[in-house]
């Protein structure tokens, strides 16, 4: 099995913009969202088990999940979350192993868990956990903007994932991602070279 380096990080710290980055370095990405993304699309995996649980007021015309919908439905039916979870988490964790185990061209996968540090499954397959850390002014000034959420609908989201403290303790590696994209490129450079080399050695020792 590759090595795996998980990547997360709170809502807006810039996982995917360092995801990026490791990328056109040559790494294999995984990112558990586009996974999810997939499978609730067009002809997704999960779509005809979502479609037998909460009928068709879920679904667009094209057979994806209508997010609008089903964010209503958990407004209003709390339980409904918990039950669209135990559908779509053990396809996203098999998804995940497949996208993993087909990496073995790249010298190593990062693995995009947004609730990694919460999620014990995930933190025991990765080899090395990454932790994309800013400032939590930080974090609401960039989702408002990319988004158009108020702060008060940015600060309930971040309520419900881990605190910064505990990502930080749960690190591995922290990349540190307040400023400039310029300022992540040296953290990222050293972080690369790091893993290529326990990756060289991981590959050494499973032989
Ligand atoms: P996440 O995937 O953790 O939610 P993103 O990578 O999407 O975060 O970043 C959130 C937003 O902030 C995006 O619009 C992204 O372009 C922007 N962003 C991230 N890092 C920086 C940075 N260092 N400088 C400027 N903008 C950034």
């Amino acid at each position: 099995m590759s090595f795996i380096v998980g990547l997360t990080g709170g809502i807006g710290s810039g996982k995917s913009t360092v995801a990026e980055l490791f990328a056109e370095r040559g790494v294999a990405l995984v990112d558990t969202d586009a996974i999810a993304h997939e499978l609730s699309g067009p002809r997704g995996e999960a779509m005809d088990e979502i479609g037998a649980t909460f009928g068709n007021a879920v679904l667009s015309a094209d057979g994806s999940l209508d997010r609008a919908a089903m964010r209503a439905l958990v407004f209003s039916d709390p339980s409904a979350k918990r039950r669209l979870e135990a559908i779509l988490h053990p396809l996203i964790r098999r998804r995940s192993d497949e996208c993993c185990a087909a990496a073995e061209y790249a010298p190593y996968v990062l693995l995009v868990v947004p609730l990694l540090v919460e999620t014990a499954s995930y933190r025991r397959r990765a080899d090395r956990v990454l932790v994309v850390d800013c400032d939590e002014a930080v974090q609401i000034a960039r989702v408002t903007a990319r988004n158009g959420l108020s702060a008060e609908a940015v600060q309930a989201i971040m309520a419900a994932q881990a605190s910064r403290a505990e990502r930080q303790a749960a690190a591995d590696d922290l990349v540190f991602n307040n400023g400039e994209l310029a300022e992540l490129l040296p953290q990222i450079d050293a972080l690369h070279q790091q893993y290529l080399e326990l990756a060289r050695g991981k590959l050494h020792v499973g032989r």
